[in-house]
């Protein structure tokens, strides 16, 4: 088991102005940031970041709207970080998350649901490789 986990802020928080409240959240939780950078993702980067989602309906919604404006990506620690954490940031549709988590605070909808979280161990590596080297992780 991993203690570490990847997340995004995506656009939509970004845009309503809730980094801080989510980083708040996070931090709350017993994560620690061991890596961040703020930036924006191409239509293309955004495409091989979701690239296990490509035969999916929403494939192109969600990749249009993941490069849409500015995100926050991170690597978190914490014991048992990867299902800790997608408890704290709820189901992917809003209507369907758990009160006090981070989608049901700040997500409008399935789609603009204002966090990524990692599915697994293996994904939060490999997510984690897609934006940090070596060199960016505290
Ligand atoms: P994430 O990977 O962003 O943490 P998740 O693991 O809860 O979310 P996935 O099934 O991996 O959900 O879907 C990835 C993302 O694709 C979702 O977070 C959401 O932004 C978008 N998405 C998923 N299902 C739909 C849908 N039915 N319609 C539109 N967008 C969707
Ligand atoms: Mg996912």
């Amino acid at each position: 088991m991993s203690n570490r986990t990847f997340t995004m802020i995506k656009p939509d928080a970004v845009k309503a102005g809730n980094i801080g409240n989510i980083l708040q959240m996070i931090n709350a939780g017993g994560f620690r940031i061991v890596a961040m950078k703020y930036l924006s993702l191409s239509k293309q980067q955004a495409e091989k970041f979701y690239e296990v989602h490509a035969a999916r309906p929403f494939y192109g919604e969600l990749t249009e709207f993941m490069s849409s404006g500015p995100i926050v990506a991170a690597i978190l620690e914490k014991e048992n970080a990867v299902a800790d954490f997608r408890t704290l940031i709820g189901a992917t549709n809003p209507a369907q998350a758990a009160e006090g988590t981070i989608r049901k605070k700040y997500a409008a909808s399935i789609g603009e649901n204002a966090v990524h979280g990692s599915d697994s161990d293996e994904n939060a590596e490999i997510e984690g490789n897609f934006f940090f080297s070596g060199l960016e992780r505290a």
